[in-house]
């Protein structure tokens, strides 16, 4: 089984899958702007191959049933889930060392900012 491991910078809080994880989805919406500074890039995991270690987790709700995990010491945004779904979305630069994963598309492109384009020919939706 693979084995996934990532972490906020400042190391307080560390994560690991044991299981397949999704393709990246880039997620341009208002939310994802707002947070990042710029979008998300996340891949997912089931809930039941996620486990994550660290007491400095906030959760944000963003929206509702949605909430947004984060490092409350070094602010660096982790996970995304909403209620009643058996995945959690994490985010992809939080992974450490090599991983196989892509970004497969983007999503929410109508609300991305202005100052940037998206030119690698990912289907947009
Ligand atoms: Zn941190
Ligand atoms: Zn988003």
């Amino acid at each position: 089984m693979v084995e996934t491991k990532g972490s906020c910078a400042c190391g307080s809080i560390h994560w690991q899958v044991i299981g397949p994880m999704r393709d990246i989805i880039a997620c341009h919406c208002s939310q994802c702007r707002k947070q990042s500074g710029l979008y998300f890039a996340a891949t997912a995991a089931e809930n039941s191959d996620l486990t994550i270690s660290g007491d400095t987790l906030s959760w944000y709700v963003s929206s509702e049933g949605s909430q947004r995990g984060f490092c409350n010491v070094c602010g660096s945004a982790l996970f995304w889930k909403q209620d009643g779904k058996t995945f959690t979305s994490i985010m992809a630069g939080s992974i450490d060392g090599p991983h196989d994963l892509k970004i497969g598309k983007h999503i929410h492109v109508s609300d991305k900012a202005s100052f940037y384009e998206i030119n690698d020919g990912l289907p947009q939706e």
